[in-house]
């Protein structure tokens, strides 16, 4: 049982995506309504954590008022049917500014909308705006943003996570009832873990990657960001499957989500990865883990210890595949066909000055770094010999799920914590994903759910890793997590009435 605020209804803003669908389908509340909820909370809110970067009041009024007529014909599209949603600022949206957070890409207006962002407005939701991120996607905490950092809202002296920060503040305060975020390395599931949300990564190749502006091809997989693990599945199902705009996508059935999620964990095998469990993980967020795993076992589990030997380098490996494959990607932003241009004598010169000032020094260092690694005479050395750990990789997974059939570990090894705490010093920073990266690196699916509060009131979470394509799996163990933990604390500056500044 956790100390916090109890939940509110009485504020549609404050309800999950099912409770609110289900309202809507019962004539008792309007989507036009249900958006003016979450306008006005974000009205009290933004001052406060910074969470947006665009609001779509005029798209998410036409959105929601075209909801309302389904609605009115008895006719809704679906479960997120004029449901209000954060979108994270690296997912193009067309006629909507869309700028990664970086100052190379202020003012950028795509002229089309990534696949899962068609995918959301077929299936009717209400895209009220687009949020903060660190630059590019790369940062833990949003505070590499070029324009500003967000703020946690349960203690906004605190980061929020990242990268996808903005997306979990808007979701956890009530600004949106759900979100979509992109996972790299950790950046929907850790700012989930650091504001008390349901956050998730799909197996790679099951959310298209069309219209997701590429940070590491081979690791990006967008993924929902949800209140509880159903509104997670309703999220997910609405953007997932094949989609021929991305050579990646998964050909063929979108596995059943929903089916187990009640069947629970009686029999179950449930694998504690020893390497992700030890040290450096804060003793209130190891407690806690413990206590989810008497509670499973209590419900019928299995706990087993397994090991991954090769967990303990996945920073490394990581931290030269996404750079490389970063300075790849943004080799596009030269002043030439986006964005900004800083104009200089030469075209050379141009394209310098433009990515000099264009990005920030994040940025720069990642560019720098996978370049380095690309380079001839240490391709090999660097880039191919973190290829090998891979696969490495991808080796003790397999042999751990022939013992378990989920792994389990915390999501994030601390709580949030405070801003400019991590900033001076990258290898922290980088630090914060070392529970979340491994599954990037495999393409596995996790999700991240939260369990409790620590001693300061500040979220703590439990992360599920399924095999390939295990999604039945990942939420049918989250949903028994979620209902052994009874998480129902909302953050302060939700339920208190905060006065603008
Ligand atoms: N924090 C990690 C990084 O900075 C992961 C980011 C992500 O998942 N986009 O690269």
């Amino acid at each position: 049982m956790n100390p916090g605020v109890p939940a509110s209804t009485s504020d549609p803003a404050d309800l999950t995506i099912a409770g609110a669908g289900a309202a809507m389908r019962r004539g008792d509340l309007a989507a036009v309504e249900l958006l003016g909820a979450v306008l006005a909370r974000a009205a009290v809110t933004e001052a406060h954590i910074h969470a947006y970067l665009t609001l779509d009041r005029t798209g998410a009024g036409e959105a929601a008022a075209a909801a309302d007529r389904r609605f009115a014909t008895g006719q809704p599209l679906g479960p997120l049917d004029g449901i209000p949603i954060a979108l994270k600022d690296n997912l193009c949206t067309r006629g909507v500014e869309t700028t990664c957070s970086s100052q190379v890409l202020a003012g950028y207006v795509p002229p089309y909308d990534a696949t899962a962002v068609a995918r959301m407005r077929a299936a009717g939701a209400v895209i009220v705006g687009k949020t903060n991120l660190d630059e590019f996607a790369m940062g833990s905490s949003t505070e590499n943003s070029g324009f500003g950092p967000s703020r946690n809202p349960w203690d906004t002296h605190r980061v929020p996570g990242g990268s996808s920060g903005g997306a979990a503040a808007a979701v956890a305060v009530g600004s949106a009832l759900g979100g979509y975020g992109s996972d790299t390395g950790g950046s929907v599931r850790q700012p989930a873990a650091l504001c008390g949300l349901v956050g998730m990564k799909p197996t790679y190749g099951m959310v298209s990657r069309y219209g997701l502006i590429a940070f590491a091809s081979s690791l990006d997989q967008i993924g929902p960001l949800a209140r509880t693990v159903g509104d997670a599945v309703d999220l997910l199902e609405a953007v997932a499957g094949f989609d021929p705009c991305d050579a990646t996508s998964i050909r063929g059935q979108v596995p059943a989500m929903r089916r187990s999620l009640d069947a629970g964990v009686d029999g179950l095998r449930i694998g504690v990865v020893e390497e992700l469990t030890g040290d450096g993980v804060a003793p209130a967020v190891s407690n806690a883990f413990r206590g989810t795993l008497d509670d499973l076992a209590a419900a019928g589990a299995e706990i087993v210890d397994v090991s991954l030997p090769t967990a303990p380098q996945a920073i490394s490996v990581y931290y030269l595949i996404a750079p490389a494959e970063c300075s790849a990607n943004l080799a596009r932003f030269d002043g030439v066909r986006y964005g900004l241009r800083v104009d200089a004598a030469t075209t050379e010169e141009m394209m310098a000055a433009t990515r000099a000032q264009g990005f920030g020094p994040e940025v720069i260092r990642r560019v720098l770094l996978g370049t380095y690694a690309l380079s001839a005479g240490y391709y090999d050395a660097f880039y191919g010999q973190a290829q090998k750990v891979r696969t490495l990789m991808r080796d003790d997974f397999a042999a751990a799920y022939r013992l378990a059939d989920v792994l389990v570990s915390p999501t994030s090894p601390t709580t949030a914590f405070e801003l400019g705490e991590r900033t001076a010093d990258p290898l922290t920073m980088y630090y914060s994903d070392v529970c979340t990266i491994p599954c990037n690196l495999t393409g596995d699916p996790a999700i991240s759910v939260p369990t409790g509060l620590d001693d300061d009131g500040l979220p703590i979470s439990f992360q599920v890793m399924a095999p390939a394509l295990g999604e039945e799996m990942l939420f049918r163990v989250a949903a028994a997590v979620e209902r052994l933990s009874r998480f129902e604390a909302r953050p302060t500056l939700a339920t208190s009435q905060v006065p603008s500044p």
